[in-house]
């Protein structure tokens, strides 16, 4: 037997994505159902990205979930660029009068299972055999296995935000028109640890070396996050606590007076390094957002503040269809946010390929110091690195936060502007 309920909005995914759409729903009175595969430990632990764009944050705040965030996230105001022993740093604030923060992934998404739960709204994890039918009516369908039964979800949307893995995005090309992927992948990967150890410094330091790149990042006060450049096809058992120290200390501007702490290593991985971008991002009733339709490579830290800005799209667009009757809007949702998903990925595969050893070629090599000096020399050239690291507005706009008018600093303030003709759309 199929138990069935309804809902306005049924989400696919408990990541950033679908966390942030089922809270940003819920503020302007729209319900909606979470459905995850995980249970909620996994998703909770599950250490990734780290850096919030000042748009995020500002996001976060508005729905009242910042609490946490704005007592544990370490405010950076800029990051510092290491290459030929030397540091070099960019002043976001002075730049672009914002700055960024650091607060973990898997922390962002306790706090948001958590006021969703405290609220009494439904997140189902650990479900199986999740399906999307009647895509292209008004009265779309997902199934779903939970405790053994079967479930069926009877909404007027579904938002897939069920990332890479998820099943939102080919069903997206199974309509008459397909879909069109656009990809890229590199020749290496990051390794990336989790250690218990004092951060050093206050800021990120992102250090190309003729040996490969290096991230010198934190998450609490108590744990640093580092990064290595490691062949694409590099196995984790191949790498000792000793190796990832010693390649480290290799790797980081050690000359330049800066010292780092070793400590016990919590976590260790491999991810691989991919540009992609799958659209159209809608069919008929079905949106994806975050990973399901992009993936950038990390070296920009856009890809959870990717996911947050398309959700911020979506749920404007939702409101209009459900609350207004104006289906029409979602023939804009592509559109809407393709704008900001390729300045990301522009900025994403700008900085891969300006820190990175691709190859033994010197020409190449020369290029990449002659841009880092560019950089870390010109002001313009350094501007424009910060204002795509701190994050442009969100919504149609794409002005900078720095550049904008008036108030327009949140995302209800941003989009109201824009709204209202104050800034550019
Ligand atoms: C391994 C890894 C490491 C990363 N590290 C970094 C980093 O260091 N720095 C950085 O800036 N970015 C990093 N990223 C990118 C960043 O974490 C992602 O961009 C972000 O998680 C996107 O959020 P999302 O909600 O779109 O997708 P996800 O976080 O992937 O969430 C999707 C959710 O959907 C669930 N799901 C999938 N299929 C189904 C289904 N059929 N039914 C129900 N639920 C389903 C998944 O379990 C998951 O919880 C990393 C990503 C990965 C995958």
């Amino acid at each position: 037997m199929t138990i069935t309920s309804d809902t306005p909005v049924a989400i696919i995914g408990a990541g950033p994505a679908g966390l942030v759409l089922a809270h940003l729903l819920k503020a302007i009175g729209i319900d909606s159902v979470v459905l995850e595969r995980r249970d909620r430990g996994y998703v909770e632990q599950r250490v990734r990205a780290g850096v919030l764009e000042h748009p995020s944050v500002e996001l976060l705040r508005d729905l009242g979930l910042a609490d946490r965030l704005e007592r544990e996230g370490l405010s950076h105001r800029g990051i510092e660029l290491a290459f030929e022993g030397r540091r070099h740093r960019i002043d976001f604030l002075d730049l672009v009068g914002h700055s960024i923060t650091v607060y973990g992934q898997q922390e962002i998404v306790k706090d948001l299972i958590a006021a969703r739960l405290a609220a009494g709204d439904p997140i189902v994890f650990e479900v199986d055999d999740v399906t999307i039918d009647g895509i292209d009516s008004d009265f779309p369908t997902v199934g779903y296995t939970h405790d053994g039964e079967r479930h069926e979800l009877r909404c007027r949307i579904v938002a897939g935000c069920d990332g890479f893995h998820g099943i939102s995005r080919d069903r997206i090309g199974e309509g008459p028109s397909g879909n069109t992927v656009f990809d890229r992948d590199y020749p290496f990967a990051w390794l990336g640890i989790l250690a218990e150890a004092a951060p050093t410094i206050d800021e990120l330091i992102y250090s190309s070396h003729e040996r490969g790149f290096a991230l010198y990042s934190m998450r609490s006060p108590t744990i640093t996050r580092l990064y290595l450049q490691v062949p694409a096809d590099e196995r984790i058992e191949d790498w000792s606590d000793d190796r990832i120290w010693s390649e480290l200390e290799i790797r980081l501007p050690t000359g330049d007076g800066f010292s780092f702490n070793t400590g016990p290593i919590h976590e260790r991985g491999i991810t691989t390094m991919r540009s992609f971008v799958s659209i159209p991002m809608r069919r008929g009733s079905l949106a994806i957002a975050g990973d399901a339709a992009h993936i950038v490579p990390p070296t920009g830290a856009k890809g959870m503040n990717l996911a947050i800005a398309d959700v911020a799209v979506l749920a404007e667009i939702i409101d209009d269809v459900i609350t207004d009757g104006k289906d029409e809007r979602l023939d804009d949702y592509t559109d809407e946010c393709l704008r900001r998903v390729w300045r990301c990925q522009h900025f994403s595969w700008w900085m891969t390929s300006m820190l990175h050893r691709f190859d033994d070629d010197p020409f190449r090599r020369q290029l990449q110091l002659s841009e880092l000096r560019l950089v870390t020399s010109s002001t313009p050239a350094a501007t424009n690195l910060a204002e795509n690291y701190v994050g442009v507005a969100l919504g149609p706009s794409l002005r900078s936060p720095a550049t904008q008018a008036g108030d327009g600093r949140s995302l209800a303030g941003a989009r109201s502007l824009a709204s209202e003709g104050k800034v550019d759309r």
